[in-house]
């Protein structure tokens, strides 16, 4: 592997459940670079804020979790059993929890705050800074790295997101409902678009990647040959 291959910085957006994670995964492996969710930072300071009583039916005081956010350490280890990356908050692997639907309905106003974003994104570029990553957001190739070697900006039909969503809960034994799935994501996908902060668009020189059709091992190949357009191989 050549040296500028070896320290790209690759940046995928997109909107909630169209795939991202999947892709960034299977990237990071194929290339043995570190793939960093930003979405679950997100998601572990909503658990936080959660348990913590600073979030409650809509409302959230902010000044409480402003206060707070130092106290928020987050970490990825990778589980040595399925080779993958998983969430720790304060030590507490809470990669689980994050995926609940509840967790799911509060973290699109936790990332509306900027002390939170201001908090996350900092943490995300020293995460970035040797290079040789795959991070995956809303706000990556916009604002957080916006000199990304390559962006991708993913996107999928409403239904199919929801179809994917539905069975990867159901896989893991949560109750939930297709139409409740699909009001959760147009929830998502007004709160995090129309949002003052960061909102999720695409970068002016992100590479769009529609995968309402394709498998995922079609999607690598995609986007592994947008790799290999920018390294010259
Ligand atoms: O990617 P995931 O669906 O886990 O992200 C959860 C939420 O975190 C999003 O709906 C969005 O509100 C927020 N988020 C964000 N900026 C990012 C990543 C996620 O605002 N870079």
């Amino acid at each position: 592997m050549n040296k500028a291959l070896k320290n790209l910085v690759i940046a995928i957006d997109g909107y909630s459940s169209c795939g991202k994670s999947t892709i960034a995964k299977d990237l990071a492996k194929v290339l043995n670079y570190i793939y960093i969710d930003t979405g679950a930072m997100y998601r572990a300071v909503t658990l936080f804020a959660m348990r913590n009583n600073i979030i409650s039916n809509g409302s959230i005081d902010t000044e409480k979790l402003e206060k707070l956010l130092p106290e928020i350490k987050i970490t990825f280890k990778q589980n040595p059993e399925t080779k993958l990356n998983e969430t720790y908050l304060n030590g507490e692997n809470i990669e689980k929890e994050i995926r609940r639907m509840d967790v799911s309905n509060n973290v699109s106003l936790i990332s509306t705050l900027k002390p939170v974003r201001e908090y996350l994104v900092k943490l995300q570029r020293d995460m970035a800074k040797e290079g040789g990553v795959v991070m995956d957001g809303r706000d990556i190739g916009t604002v957080v790295l916006p000199d990304a070697d390559l962006k991708i900006f993913m996107t999928a039909s409403p239904e199919v997101r929801a179809e994917r969503r539905y069975k990867e809960l159901k896989a893991k034994g949560e109750n939930v409902s297709l139409e409740e799935i699909m009001k959760n994501l147009a929830e998502r996908d007004h709160l995090d678009t129309t949002r003052k902060e960061s909102p999720l668009r695409q970068a002016d020189d992100a590479i769009i990647l529609d995968n309402s059709n394709m498998t995922p091992t079609e999607q690598l190949d995609w986007i592994v040959e947008m790799v290999n357009k920018k390294t010259g191989n």
